[in-house]
């Protein structure tokens, strides 16, 4: 299993996660798919897509960026990311543990 699943009543609205630590930004990041705001996941854990574009920025007044796509256990990251994987597509990792954390990703279109 490359992804973790949890459910987080922390904000007082029940969710439920995808946690995965990326090898972009080096910290964990998660995606909500089940819930306010959640994407559209396949349901796949060994080769997990995520329908809509992945995006994390910074602290306010950073021009840090991540952006991916998620797809058939891969990450695709896009050009205007600002870390080294800009461009590249690595696997997505497996993640050691579960915790509840709140989600981190904005959705564009
Ligand atoms: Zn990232």
């Amino acid at each position: 299993m490359k992804i973790e699943t949890f459910a987080s009543d922390s904000d007082g609205v029940w969710k439920r996660f995808l946690v995965y630590r990326c090898p972009g930004c080096k910290s964990r990041h998660t995606v909500v798919i089940e819930g306010p705001g959640a994407l559209t996941w396949d349901g796949s854990y060994d080769k997990p897509s995520i329908e809509e574009n992945l995006v994390r920025f910074g602290p306010k007044g950073s021009t840090y960026r991540c952006h991916a796509l998620m797809r058939d256990g891969m990450l695709e990251f896009q050009a205007d990311c600002s870390h080294v994987l800009a461009d590249c597509t690595v696997p997505v990792p497996q993640l050691d543990e579960a915790k509840v954390a709140k989600p981190l990703f904005k959705v564009k279109i």
